[in-house]
């Protein structure tokens, strides 16, 4: 191949501007991230060569190596991996921009990513962290069965491919340090970087260094083992310290904070398996950049690690929990296709979930603050278990925490409190969704209730109004919205719907989208108000819903009045003094355009109301 010249990808070219500008502290992670990479790259060959031993080439002796140069100023990372071709090595290292780099770019806008070289891992373009500490890289790489390539950029806007020498498959990556990165040809510095960040990788990382010996004038090359190499979830919890469970959780989640929680047990019984899970403080980025709602976990089998692309290891909304899961009871000779079938993994979830639900549990009764955090950070996520895990729908809906009518705005309740809260002749839980607490704590719906002393609780998640219908009861206490279906009692108003008979049936047929008119005494305070279907969407997320593009067709509700409110009383007697009266059915119409306004939904022509309004208050 002749020597051929290719532009990075503009995104790539901005990213690399950034890191080659800007990012100066906390350098060393770009060796975390060459040896992850090296690491992976021998997973996938380890991993493939398992039905197709040709792909290995006789070479199974994993190692990852690292050998400085002092005179030449280089530090290279070598590996026996699965190497690249030349398409992949386009593909990869220069024309593709990763879905992370965009989002990388913009969050690096944001924050000042000086201090958050962090980033780059979480971000998936690790390999440009390469650029923080050289000026100068070349990546030599061969796949099996391919013509080895060399890859060679200055981190500006392109880079070069060319033939290369290389026998052996694997990837070696030679940095040509810059002046001031110097140190990272110093071995304690190595030695050092590498135990912190890579101790527990399951591939020995083995330093390369020549020996002279002065007496015989020779040079000998001499192999040293770095890493400790144990895989922190095989070893016994007692001895694992607090920092080795953080390093682990970082190197795998690419998250910069310590994680909330961590569970570490060794399942025995049924089936047996090891299992470390970490819960995160927060929403690490990558999660907030990507709506992936597959959970990974690293599914090990005897060791060997297989995939973090099982979505059946963990159900979706657990998907925040990171970690690894090690098998020696599932096969290993077979495809993933057929792993992903075992019924075994079945078993191991069950195990999974029921162990996070306890521990999330156990958060919130004995580090409540903790708890609070996490729930502002994955409520929304867990709480699509409703729906779709059955099972386990008190235990999750036990982890859910509500703002209430009882509570000062930001203090929140959950279920259990209400319930053993409730009066002996209370039925329900009730709840009212909406947009924020302001917009719903004057609400009309929660009149009656009030004045009965009755909590309510108000939910302000937007998927609170598809989720929370779906428990229907917690602890035998049906769940009742108070701004759908009927909450009155039906002989209450016998007399008043007798005296309002006339004036009901003429506001019917006044206003458009209603589909009946009649008494309540749901308000006390208000006038009017509008109720939904028992199964209908509240007026808040039908309004979204629109403003995200969809087509929700407007459906008729039910006007309910208040017949102890003057304004209505005074309507319904106008109504009867004289029924044709114009103004009557200017003043019910203004009952009707209030109450849709008090539920949260758009009128819907504005200017028709504003002229009402003016009529009524020039008269
Ligand atoms: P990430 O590793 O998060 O995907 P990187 O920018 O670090 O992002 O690497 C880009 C891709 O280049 C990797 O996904 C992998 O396919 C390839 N790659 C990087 N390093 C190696 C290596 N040592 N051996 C084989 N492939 C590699």
């Amino acid at each position: 191949m002749a020597k051929k010249t290719l532009k990075f990808k503009t995104e790539l070219e901005q990213l690399l501007h950034l890191i080659t500008h800007s990012l100066y502290s906390h350098r060393e992670v770009f060796l975390r991230e060459l040896i992850s990479n090296a690491c992976d790259a021998i997973d996938k060959v380890r991993f493939e060569g398992l039905t197709n031993t040709e792909l290995l080439d006789g070479d199974s002796n994993w190692k990852i190596t690292l050998r400085a140069d002092k005179e030449a100023k280089t530090l290279t990372i070598s590996d026996n991996g699965i190497g690249m071709s030349q398409e992949s090595v386009i593909q990869n290292l220069g024309t593709i921009a990763h879905s992370g780099t965009q989002a990388f770019l913009e969050k690096a806008k944001e924050m000042d990513v000086k201090d958050n070289p962090e980033l780059i891992g979480q971000f998936g373009v690790g390999f440009y962290a390469s650029f923080m500490v050289a000026d100068d890289v070349t990546v030599i790489t061969k796949a099996h069965g391919e013509d080895a390539v060399k890859w060679e950029s200055k981190g500006t806007g392109n880079f070069t491919l060319s033939d290369a020498d290389k026998e052996t498959r694997g990837t070696e990556i030679i940095l040509h340090l810059k002046e001031d990165a110097a140190e990272y040809l110093d071995d304690w510095t190595i030695r050092s970087t590498v135990k912190k960040f890579s101790d527990f990788l399951e591939h020995p990382v083995v330093l390369l260094t020549t020996e002279k010996d002065e007496e015989k004038d020779t040079e000998e090359e001499k192999e040293d083992q770095i890493n400790t190499q144990k895989a922190i979830w095989l070893r016994a919890k007692n001895e694992i310290k607090d920092e080795e469970y953080s390093e682990f959780y970082k190197h795998i989640a690419h998250d910069m904070a310590d994680p909330a929680e961590t569970i570490h047990y060794n399942a025995e019984g049924a089936i047996e398996f090891k299992a470390l899970l970490f819960i995160p403080e927060a929403k690490p980025f990558d999660m907030m950049m990507n709506n992936d709602p597959k959970a990974h976990l690293n599914l090990y089998v005897q060791r060997v690690f297989i995939s973090n692309e099982f979505d059946n290891l963990l159900p979706s909304y657990l998907r925040f929990v990171k970690g690894v899961v090690d098998s020696s009871d599932l096969p290993l000779n077979v495809s993933r296709e057929i792993l992903q079938e075992n019924p075994m993994l079945d078993k191991i979830r069950k195990n999974l979930v029921g162990r996070v639900l306890k521990t999330l549990k156990a958060m919130k009764t004995k580090d409540y603050d903790k708890f609070l955090k996490f729930h502002e950070a994955f409520s929304t996520i867990l709480k699509e278990g409703l729906q779709s895990d059955w099972e386990n729908k008190e235990k999750i809906a036990d982890l859910l925490l509500f703002e209430s009518t009882v509570k000062d705005a930001g203090e929140k309740t959950c279920f259990a409190d209400y319930v053993e809260n409730m009066a002996d002749d209370q039925e329900e839980i009730l709840y009212l969704a909406g947009e924020n607490r302001a917009a719903i704590a004057h609400s009309p719906y929660l009149e009656s209730f009030k004045d009965k002393g009755q909590e309510v609780l108000l939910m302000t998640d937007p998927i609170d109004d598809f989720v929370i219908p779906q428990l229907m009861e917690y602890k035998g206490k049906k769940l009742k919205a108070v701004n759908k279906g009927e909450i009155d009692d039906k002989d209450a108003l016998k007399d008043e719907e007798k005296q309002f008979e006339g004036f009901l049936g003429f506001a019917k047929e006044q206003l458009d989208g209603v589909k009946e008119v009649k008494l309540t005494t749901r308000l006390k305070d208000s006038a009017a108000v509008i109720v939904g279907d028992e199964h209908s969407m509240s007026p808040h997320i039908e309004e979204m819903m629109r403003r995200m593009g969809q087509d929700i067709p407007p459906h008729e509700s039910v006007l309910e009045l208040n017949p102890e409110h003057p304004v209505v009383k005074k309507v319904q007697a106008m109504y009867d003094a004289d029924a044709k009266d114009p103004k009557v059915g200017t003043l019910t119409k203004l009952l009707h355009d209030q109450a849709v306004i008090a539920s949260g939904a758009k009128l819907a022509d504005p200017a028709a109301f504003a002229a009402r309004l003016n009529a009524v208050l020039a008269d």
